[in-house]
């Protein structure tokens, strides 16, 4: 890269620091950007700063918003009793596009995964257990994929949640295996809320 301004080393680099993106991708975003389409270089840098700046996460759930609350933690007409367990933000969004389940969501950003040095402490599981104290969530439905690293927090999750006195469940069985749940389909996450089973750890 020695041979290119310093301003698009710079810009590849960024790109290539990016889940996913290698150098090869990286270069080619950048040269497209820069030489063939300024305006959108333009716009895309203004998207990202306001995004960066605005967006935050939810003080109830962890979802993405750009107020203290997000929008499916202020709708009153979601069931306040009935908690759906997530590992991300895309997870949620996943469900919300199906369009059936109609209680709360609490995300975790993170899975229990001890081979890669992440314990208990790297979820958002403190903050569940906050949530469950006032009695008002009676299920929490846990939707982790069907990962070994989905599973492992799935049965951690409900043997905690049992301690608490409160009822998980699991998504049924015809998840992929191994598979995220972001790329489930729609029939196939509608039919693994309708046979969620009980969890006894
Ligand atoms: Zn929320």
């Amino acid at each position: 890269m020695i041979s290119l301004p310093q301003a698009m080393q710079k810009l590849i680099r960024e790109f290539s620091r990016l889940p996913s993106i290698g150098e090869k991708s990286a270069t080619r975003l950048a040269y497209h950007l820069v030489n063939h389409d300024k305006q959108l270089a333009l716009s895309l840098s203004d998207a990202l700063r306001k995004a960066a700046e605005s967006v935050k996460l939810c003080q109830r759930c962890f979802y993405l918003t750009e107020e203290d609350l997000c929008t499916i933690c202020k709708n009153p007409s979601r069931d306040q009793s009935l908690i759906c367990l997530v590992e991300k933000p895309a997870d949620l969004m996943a469900i919300e596009r199906v369009g059936e389940f109609r209680g709360l969501y609490h995300v975790l950003h993170g899975l229990w995964a001890p081979l890669r040095g992440q314990g208990p402490e790297s979820m958002k599981l403190q903050e569940l257990l906050e949530r469950l104290k006032d009695g008002v969530i009676r299920e929490v439905i846990i939707a982790t994929g069907s990962t070994v690293e989905g599973d492992a927090t799935a049965l951690y999750v409900a043997k905690m949640l049992s301690d608490f006195g409160v009822q998980s469940t699991r998504l049924a069985q015809g998840m992929p295996k191994g598979g995220e749940l972001e790329y489930a389909d729609d029939v196939t996450l509608s039919r693994a809320f309708a046979g969620r089973n009980l969890i006894n750890p």
